[in-house]
């Protein structure tokens, strides 16, 4: 049989399939890069909409404590200073998420954390006093674990949009904890190192496979003897 020609078929041009090709490339070794999409990148692929880079599978926030990691992609493409303070409206009145002291301002008009801590417990309680034994779906669930004005203006009508129907209808084991933040701090992530590529993750993605051979809009699964036989390697990534 004839020398398979790649060392490594790597199936999935998304972060981890990209990342993968570019230190085996580094290292000498032939590689291919296929993908099912009709683009490069997997989910943080973007698109430019009037300017704009769109996330098209949902916005991306790159993230890492590992300073290493973060010293890679920054030597692939600039990353600017973004962090992710997500807002939620609820009846035209905007909260921060997630939970932390600034919610419960927004919420109470509370300054410390033992003010905030006491009205949850208040409202946990009520809730807890109106069931009967352990919570039954994720409505009651979630009031057992951070109370009505929590549960109702920051996360049920998301939680239903979700899954397509009422917490009522919902098991409880789907929410296990609420951490609830007793400080002033609207950062999503708790890592050292957050941001966007300037310039979108295409970017990223096209440095990682620079001078890697690369496919799109091919199944690994409808030809996959094929593939299988010209490489030594698969890289699975999908
Ligand atoms: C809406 C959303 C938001 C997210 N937000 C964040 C965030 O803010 N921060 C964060 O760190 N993570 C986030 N994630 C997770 C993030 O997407 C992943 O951590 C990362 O992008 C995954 O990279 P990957 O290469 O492992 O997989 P993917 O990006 O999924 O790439 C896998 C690729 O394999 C391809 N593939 C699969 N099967 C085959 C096949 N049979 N043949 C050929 N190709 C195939 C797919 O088409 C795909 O392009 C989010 C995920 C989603 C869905």
């Amino acid at each position: 049989m004839a020398d398979k020609y790649y060392d490594y078929l790597i199936v999935g041009s998304g972060l981890f399939g990209a990342t993968f090709a570019y230190k085996a490339h580094q290292a000498g070794k032939r590689c291919l890069v296929i993908d099912k999409r009709p683009h490069l990148g997997g989910n943080i692929y973007c698109e430019e909409v009037e300017g704009i880079n769109v996330h098209k599978y949902g916005a991306h926030i790159f993230h890492t404590s590992n300073k290493t990691v973060w010293q890679f992609v920054n030597s692939i493409v600039a990353f600017n200073r973004y962090t992710n303070s997500p807002v939620a409206n609820y009846q035209g009145k905007l909260y921060n998420l997630p939970f932390n002291m600034n919610t419960f301002y927004q919420m109470w008009g509370v300054c410390t954390p033992d003010e905030a801590q006491r009205i949850i417990d208040q409202q946990r309680h009520e809730a807890l006093a109106h069931m009967d034994g352990e919570p039954q779906n994720l409505e009651e669930q979630a009031l057992s674990l951070v109370g009505r004005d929590i549960y109702e203006r920051l996360i049920k009508g998301y939680t239903e949009k979700q899954w397509g129907r009422p917490c009522t209808e919902l098991p409880a084991f789907i929410i296990k904890r609420l951490p609830v933040r007793m400080v002033f701090d609207n950062n999503y992530f708790n890592d050292d190192y957050q941001g966007i590529p300037i310039g979108g993750y295409n970017k990223l993605i096209d440095g990682l496979l620079e001078g890697i051979e690369t496919r799109t809009g091919v199944d690994f699964f409808k030809e996959r003897s094929y593939w299988e036989a010209q490489a030594r390697q698969i890289v699975f990534t999908g």
